[in-house]
C-alpha cells in the first residue's frame, strides 16, 4: 500500500504546485525587506501589495482592510482580544455560538476570565445556530457578535447574511471565523455585513503559517504587535513575503477553480454520502445536508469507536479524523457533536472524510469498502451490538 487517499482537507491541505513556485524566488532572488527603500526592497514591496489587492479583490473590500496574520488562530484572537479592549466603555457582552473552533472559544474563556460576559448560542440537530435567539441575546452593552461562517467538524454552513443583518441593525460588530469557507465559497463582506473576517492559507492549498483579518474600515482596534509600521502599524513585524506571496497565490487559484471544484466535489459528497447509508447500517450524516461545505462528509456509526476506525484506515492507507478531540490528546468527545445533541457514546462513533479536488470515485469506492469492512468487523466484536441484534430480531 503506497498510494495515499487523503481525506483530511478540515485539517490542512497540500500546498498547490503552482502556490510552491511563485513563493520560491522570495525566499531566494527577491529577499529585499519590504520596508528598505532599495529596489530588492521594493520587488518584495510590489509582492506583498499585489498579494493583498487579490484577496481584498474576492472579499469586496479596500487593500488597507486585509492585515496579514500568522494564520487563523492570530486572526481570531486579534480580532477577540481587540475588539474586547476597544469597546469596553460600551459594554463587556459578547456573542458566539457553542460549535466555533477552540481559537475562538479559548480566547472567549480567557476573555471572561478578564471579566467578560459570554452568550454561547444553541445550534439545532443540523449545527445552525437560531436567528431568534440570536436577536434575543443582544443587550444594551453587547459589542461582539462572533460566528463562524462554516464549521470545521460537520461541515454547517451558518446563516451569515441574515446573522450580518441582525448585527447591523442593532449596531454591534460581526466578525466571523472564515477559515473554512474563504476560498470554498464566495464570500462579499459588505453583502453580508461582515466587519471582521478571519482566514488561513493551508486550509486552501496555500502555506501555513500565515493568514490574514480583515478589518473594516472606522473599527478602532489595537494593534496586535507593537513594533514598526508594518501593517499600518497594527501588526509589527518583518513581512512573511513568501508565505504572504503564497496566500494570495493560493487565494486567485482557489477562486479560479471554485466553481468546477465545487460542482465536482458536491457530486462526489453526496456519492460518498448515498453510498455509506445505503452499504452500512445503523449509522448517520451529522451535519446540514444542503447548507453544507462541498466537501465534508461527516459520519457517525453505532456500537463503534472512531479513533480505532481511523487507526484501520490509517493501516489502509486512507488519512482522515475523527470528530472526537481524543487525537489531541482529550478524551472528551467533540464539543461541536454535544452541541448538535448527540449523546456522549455516538459523539465518541464519528468521523470526519473532507474531500479535494484530487478526489476520485475510485477514492471514494475503496474507502467506503475499507470502513464498511472494518465497522462489521468492529462490531462482531462488541457485546453490545450482538445484545442489540438479539433484541432486534425478537421485536
Ligand atoms: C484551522 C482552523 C482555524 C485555525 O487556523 P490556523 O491557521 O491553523 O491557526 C481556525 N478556525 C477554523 C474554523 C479552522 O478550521
Amino acid at each position: 500500500m503506497n498510494k495515499i487517499i487523503y481525506l483530511d482537507n478540515a485539517a490542512t491541505t497540500k500546498t498547490a504546485p503552482e502556490v510552491v513556485d511563485a513563493m520560491l524566488p522570495y525566499f531566494t532572488e527577491h529577499y529585499g525587506n519590504p520596508s528598505s527603500i532599495y529596489s530588492l526592497g521594493s520587488e518584495s514591496k510590489k509582492a506583498v501589495t499585489e498579494a493583498r489587492e487579490t484577496i481584498a479583490s474576492f472579499l469586496g473590500c479596500k487593500t488597507n482592510e486585509i492585515y496579514f496574520t500568522a494564520g487563523g488562530s492570530e486572526s481570531d484572537n486579534w480580532a477577540l482580544k481587540a475588539a474586547a479592549e476597544a469597546y469596553k466603555s460600551k459594554g463587556k457582552h459578547i456573542i458566539t455560538s457553542k460549535i466555533e473552533h477552540h481559537a475562538i472559544l479559548h480566547t472567549c474563556e480567557y476573555l471572561e476570565a478578564q471579566g467578560y460576559e459570554i452568550t454561547y448560542l444553541d445550534v439545532d440537530e443540523n449545527g445552525r445556530i437560531n436567528l431568534e435567539q440570536l436577536e434575543k441575546s443582544i443587550r444594551e452593552d453587547t459589542i461582539l457578535i462572533s460566528v463562524m461562517f462554516a464549521n470545521n467538524e460537520i461541515g454547517t454552513i451558518e446563516p451569515i447574511k441574515e446573522i450580518g443583518e441582525i448585527a447591523k441593525k442593532h449596531n454591534v460588530i460581526f466578525h466571523t471565523d472564515a477559515v473554512q469557507a474563504f476560498g470554498q465559497v464566495p464570500i462579499n463582506v459588505d453583502e453580508y455585513h461582515i466587519d471582521m473576517l478571519s482566514a488561513s492559507g493551508h486550509k486552501l492549498n496555500g502555506p501555513k503559517g500565515i493568514g490574514f483579518l480583515y478589518i473594516r474600515t472606522g473599527l478602532k482596534l489595537r494593534s496586535f504587535v507593537h513594533g514598526g509600521q508594518q501593517e499600518r502599524g497594527r501588526r509589527a513585524g518583518t513581512e512573511n513575503v513568501p508565505g504572504i506571496v503564497g496566500l494570495g497565490a493560493a487565494v486567485k487559484r482557489a477562486f479560479a477553480i471554485m466553481d468546477e471544484k465545487t460542482v465536482k466535489e458536491i457530486e462526489l459528497r453526496d456519492y460518498f454520502i448515498q453510498k455509506l447509508e445505503t452499504e452500512i447500517e445503523y449509522c448517520w450524516l451529522n451535519g446540514d445536508r444542503i447548507n453544507r461545505l462541498p466537501n465534508n462528509v461527516h459520519f457517525g456509526f453505532e456500537f463503534v469507536e472512531g479513533e480505532s476506525l481511523l487507526i484501520k484506515l490509517d493501516m489502509a492507507g486512507i488519512c482522515a479524523s475523527s470528530g472526537s478531540a481524543c487525537t489531541s490528546g482529550s478524551l472528551d468527545p467533540s464539543h461541536v457533536l454535544l452541541a448538535i445533541g448527540l449523546p456522549h457514546e455516538r459523539a465518541h462513533g464519528s468521523l470526519r472524510l473532507t474531500l479535494s479536488e484530487e478526489t476520485t470515485k475510485e477514492d471514494v469506492d475503496y474507502t467506503v469498502s475499507v470502513i464498511k469492512e472494518t465497522v462489521e468487523y468492529m462490531r462482531n466484536m462488541s457485546p453490545l451490538y450482538e445484545d442489540f441484534i438479539k433484541k432486534n430480531k425478537k421485536k
